[in-house]
């Protein structure tokens, strides 16, 4: 049985890992600002507090843990962390949780961490044409990424590599491409695509229309959170520290996302496409590190998460009207 913190524990990835490693029969701590929103947390205890507060990080990793998943962060979609609004929070929120942990790690002499890190830190001039976009993981430098949200998350990766040539701490760090799945934010401001998607049909009616930001030929790749968890895991048990990507390779444009959501609920709806955040032209995970070093790959079509993304947000919508 293993110790392991999971910090971000009441957001979306946070709260599935907490599942999936209490599964496994773990002994599991998570730390949040605030408890999971959509299901009671299974962790063998959770704290509620500030990890931008050094004396509190200090509290909580006061004794070494076999693992520590790192996953809290000021975080939204397009339409938080595109319009400009946020950023002066957002970087600084992010960048002082990541500099407290991994200054906390080293002194109480952690085993292990993971850090999430985006695929938004990848540089804007690769991604301008959506057919072609480059999200190798050697084609990170030189740096240009398309939002502050992505230059905090390329920061905070040189951080934990730093502390791992100079203090010797073991960490892993993934590059999410776009998780998705059920009990994560799908309304009020942070939602991604696929949520954001999935609400506006489930509250459409029938023959009616829906509003998609930006002329809709932007491509993106999306991975369903259990299929996250298991690259996560991989990379966490692997000898892997050099950041590798953790998505799907199943490219779509987001007006194909929204007719696969269409089409999934049955109803007949037009896509209205209006001006709107967007970010870069086009974004595709690259596999081939994965493949190559943690010897897996993630296979899971995008309509058969997106069925069950569907199923969870309208019985939400549902709950809500009535
Ligand atoms: P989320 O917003 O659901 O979870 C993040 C959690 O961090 C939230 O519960 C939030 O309350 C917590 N948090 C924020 N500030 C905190 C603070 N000061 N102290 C304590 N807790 C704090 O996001 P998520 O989708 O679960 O993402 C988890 C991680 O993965 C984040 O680092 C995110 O940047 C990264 N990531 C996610 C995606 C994705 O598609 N979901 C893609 C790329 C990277």
């Amino acid at each position: 049985m293993k110790r392991i913190l999971i910090t971000g524990a009441g957001g979306f990835i946070g709260s599935h890992l907490v599942k999936r490693l209490k599964k496994e029969g773990n002994w599991v701590l998570g730390v949040d600002l605030k408890y999971p929103e959509f299901s009671k947390t299974i962790a063998d205890d959770f704290i509620i507090g500030d990890l931008r507060d050094s004396h509190f990080v200090k509290k909580v990793i006061n004794t070494s843990f076999d693992e520590i998943y790192q996953l809290a962060a000021d975080m939204g979609g397009a339409g938080y962390i595109f319009t400009g609004k946020h950023d002066a929070d957002l970087m600084h929120n992010s960048a002082t949780i990541n500099l407290n942990m991994v200054e906390q790690c080293r002194l109480a002499k952690v085993k292990s961490i993971f850090y999430s890190s985006s695929a938004c830190m990848y540089p804007a001039y690769n991604q301008e044409d959506p057919d072609n976009p480059k999200c190798s993981e050697d084609s990170a430098y030189p740096a240009l990424p398309d939002s502050e949200y992505g230059w905090e998350k390329l920061f905070s990766e040189r951080l934990y590599l730093a502390y791992k040539r100079n203090y010797g701490l073991d960490v892993h760090i993934a590059r999410f491409h776009n998780i998705f799945g059920p009990e994560g934010a799908w309304k009020g401001g942070r939602e991604k695509a696929p949520a954001a998607i999935c609400r506006k049909v489930a509250e459409a009616t029938d023959n009616g229309e829906i509003e998609i930001w930006g002329d809709g030929k932007q491509t993106r790749s999306f991975l369903y959170i259990d299929e996250c968890l298991e690259g996560v895991l991989r990379l966490m048990r692997s000898g892997m520290s050099d950041p590798v990507n953790i998505g799907s390779e199943e490219m779509v444009t987001i007006n194909q996302l929204t007719q696969i959501v269409i089409e999934i609920s049955g109803k007949k709806l037009r896509i209205n496409n209006i001006p709107g955040p967007t970010g870069v032209r086009g974004r595709n995970s690259d596999n081939r590190l994965m493949r190559e070093r943690l010897g897996w790959d993630a296979n899971m079509k995008l309509k058969d998460g997106l069925k069950i993304l569907y199923a969870w947000i309208a019985e939400q919508v549902k709950n809500e009207i009535h």
